[in-house]
C-alpha cells in the first residue's frame, strides 16, 4: 500500500517516505490509498493477543515497506513497562451499565498523545534508515499543550533528529508548561508563542510551506518534518487502541459478533476521533462517533450543518488541549467521505484559508451525519461532570474527559440510543489538577493555593495516586525560556538551528 495526498498532486509515496515528510508537498495530508478491512477471523485472532501484538498486527497492514523485525522494534520500543505504568497500555474500565472508559494516559506525559508519540520516533528513525536519509530531520511542533511534551519526551536524544516545540505562552496549564520548559535532551528546543494554538499552528505551517527557507535548510542538510497529527505516523498508532478496545469488549463478553459500539471522543484537532473513524472503516462495528467539543464548538456546528466556519472568537477554556478552531484532520475525513474527491477537498481547504469557512453541501453532509453526532460543553458543565463522576462513581476524570462525559449524557438524552459506549479518557486528572481540584475539593481548601499545591491536596483528598511523571515537577529546573511573536517563529527556528 502506498500513500497519496488528500489534495491529489502527490501519489505513490511509501509509508516510510510519508512518515518522514510529515506533510505532503502540495500542502495536503498523506492518506492511505485504501483502507484495509479486518474480518471476523482476524478479530478472533486479535482476541488472543496482548496490546503489543495487536499493535504489530494492525501496523503491518499500513506499513508494507517495514519488515517484521522493524515493526517489532518500533512496537517494543514504545509500549513497554518503562514507558507505561499500566501493563494493559490502554486499559478499559467500566463506568456504568453499558458505559466503558478507555484510559489513554498511562504513558510518560500522562496524556493520550503518548500513545502515538512514544512510537513515532521509532517509526521516524526506521523510515529514515529505510529511505537512506542523510539529512538531519527537524521536527517542528505546534502544541495546544499535550503534544509538545509528548513529542519532546519521544524525540529527546534520538539520533539524527532535532525537535522544536512552539506552545501558546498564555494558553496552557501550569503543569503542561512546566513539563515542557523543563525538558532535558541535547536536541530539544522549546518556545512560548504570543498567540493562541491556531496562531502557533499557522506559524508552523507557513514555515513548512516557505520554499526558500526549506531550500536553505536543505543546503545545511536539514529537513523539516512534523510530529503533529497531520503526520500519518501520529494517526496510525491511534487506530490500534480503538480496535483493541473493541476486542477487549468482545473477550469480556460485553459485545458479540456484529454488535455495535458507540465511541465518544473529546475533540480538538480531529485526530483522535479520525482514528476511530478509520477503525470503523476497517470493520469495527461502530454505531455513532460522538464528537465532544468545548465552547470552541466549530466541529459541533459542522456536524450539525455541514458548514465549517472558524470565524468566531477563540475561547480559552479549562480543557485547553481542545482550544482549536482549525481542525486539520477534518481534511482526511472529507477525503474519505467524498470517495477521494481531491478536487473538492482542495477547493474547501482553499476556501478555509481565504475566507475561514466552507460548506460541503447536502450530499456530503448526509454522510457526515450518518457517522457522527456532536454537542459541546461549557466550563461550568465540565466542572459539574467531574464532580458528579467523582461523587457517584468514585472515578476521577480530567477536564477533557469530562467534556466527553457531559456530551455523552446529552447524546443519551437526545437520542435514547443506549448502545454500549466507549468514552476515551485523554489525560490524567492531575495534568489539569487545579480545575479538577475546584470540582471535587471544598472551596475553602483551595482558596489561595498554587496549582502545584492543589495537586498534592487533590491526591490527599481523593486518595487517587498522582502519576510519578507529575510528582516533583515544580522543583525541576527551567531549561527553556524563549518567548516569541508569531511572526518571529521562523527566526526562532533559525536561532535554535544556529543558522545566521
Ligand atoms: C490533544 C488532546 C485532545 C484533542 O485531541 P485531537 O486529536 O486534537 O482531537 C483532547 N484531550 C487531550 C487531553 C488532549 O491532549
Amino acid at each position: 500500500m502506498n500513500y497519496i495526498s488528500s489534495r491529489g498532486q502527490v501519489s505513490g509515496v511509501s509509508a516510510a517516505e510519508a512518515i518522514k515528510k510529515g506533510i505532503a508537498p502540495d500542502g495536503g495530508l498523506f492518506v492511505p490509498e485504501y483502507i484495509p478491512t479486518l474480518t471476523e477471523d482476524i478479530f478472533r485472532t486479535l482476541e488472543e493477543l496482548n496490546y503489543q501484538d495487536r499493535a504489530r498486527h494492525i501496523l503491518t497492514y499500513y506499513l508494507p515497506d517495514f519488515n517484521e523485525q522493524e515493526i517489532r522494534y518500533c512496537v517494543e520500543g514504545a509500549y513497554n513497562s518503562n514507558n507505561f505504568d499500566n501493563s494493559r497500555i490502554a486499559p478499559l474500565n467500566q463506568l456504568g451499565e453499558k458505559i466503558y472508559i478507555q484510559e489513554l494516559w498511562h504513558g510518560p506525559t500522562c496524556a493520550f498523545k503518548d500513545m502515538a508519540l512514544q512510537i513515532l520516533p521509532y517509526l521516524m528513525t526506521t523510515s529514515m534508515n529505510k529511505t537512506g536519509e542523510t539529512s538531519e530531520i527537524i521536527i517542528l511542533v505546534a502544541t495546544s499543550g499535550d503534544t509538545g511534551k509528548a513529542a519532546l519526551e519521544g524525540f529527546s536524544n534520538v539520533d539524527g533528529t532535532r525537535i522544536i516545540v512552539f506552545f501558546p505562552d498564555q494558553g496552557v496549564s501550569e503543569v503542561q508548561k512546566r513539563q515542557m520548559v523543563t525538558q532535558e535532551g541535547k536536541n530539544v528546543h522549546v518556545a512560548g508563542v504570543l498567540g493562541n494554538f491556531d496562531d502557533a499552528q499557522s506559524g508552523v505551517k507557513s514555515i513548512f510551506s516557505n520554499q526558500d527557507y526549506n531550500q536553505s535548510l536543505a543546503e545545511r542538510r536539514m529537513k523539516l518534518s512534523s510530529a503533529n497529527s497531520i503526520n500519518w505516523g501520529r494517526l496510525l498508532p491511534q487506530i490500534v487502541y480503538y480496535i483493541s478496545a473493541y476486542i477487549d469488549l468482545r473477550t469480556e463478553g460485553v459485545v458479540k459478533t456484529g454488535d455495535k459500539v458507540n465511541i465518544v471522543v473529546p475533540t480538538g484537532n480531529f485526530g483522535n476521533i479520525l482514528a476511530a473513524y478509520y477503525a470503523s472503516k476497517m470493520g469495527v462495528p461502530i454505531g455513532k462517533l460522538i464528537c465532544a467539543a468545548n465552547t470552541n464548538n466549530v466541529l459541533t456546528d459542522f456536524i450539525r450543518t455541514g458548514i465549517y466556519d472558524r470565524n468566531r472568537p477563540f475561547e480559552k477554556t479549562i480543557s485547553p488541549s481542545m482550544d482549536i478552531l482549525i481542525s486539520s484532520n477534518l481534511e482526511r475525513l472529507l477525503f474519505e467521505i467524498t470517495d477521494h474527491d481531491t478536487r473538492k477537498v482542495s477547493a474547501w481547504m482553499e476556501e478555509l484559508k481565504n475566507s475561514g469557512s466552507y460548506n460541503v453541501g447536502p450530499e456530503v453532509y448526509q454522510e457526515v451525519v450518518n457517522g457522527f453526532w456532536s454537542d459541546y460543553c461549557s466550563d461550568e458543565e465540565t466542572i459539574a461532570a467531574i464532580r458528579h463522576t467523582w461523587e457517584e462513581k468514585h472515578y476521577l476524570i480530567d477536564t477533557h474527559t469530562a467534556v466527553a462525559v457531559n456530551v455523552y449524557d446529552k447524546y443519551l438524552q437526545s437520542t435514547g440510543d443506549d448502545t454500549v459506549a466507549i468514552i476515551v479518557s485523554t489525560a490524567s486528572p492531575f495534568k489539569f489538577g487545579s480545575s479538577v481540584a475546584a470540582a471535587v475539593l471544598p472551596p475553602e481548601t483551595i482558596a489561595g493555593r498554587t496549582e502545584f499545591e492543589l495537586l498534592y491536596l487533590l491526591e490527599e483528598h481523593t486518595g487517587v495516586k498522582m502519576p510519578d511523571a507529575i510528582r516533583g515537577l515544580e522543583d525541576r529546573k527551567v531549561l527553556h525560556q524563549t518567548v516569541c511573536k508569531v511572526e518571529d517563529m521562523e527566526a526562532a527556528v533559525s536561532e535554535f538551528l544556529d543558522i545566521k
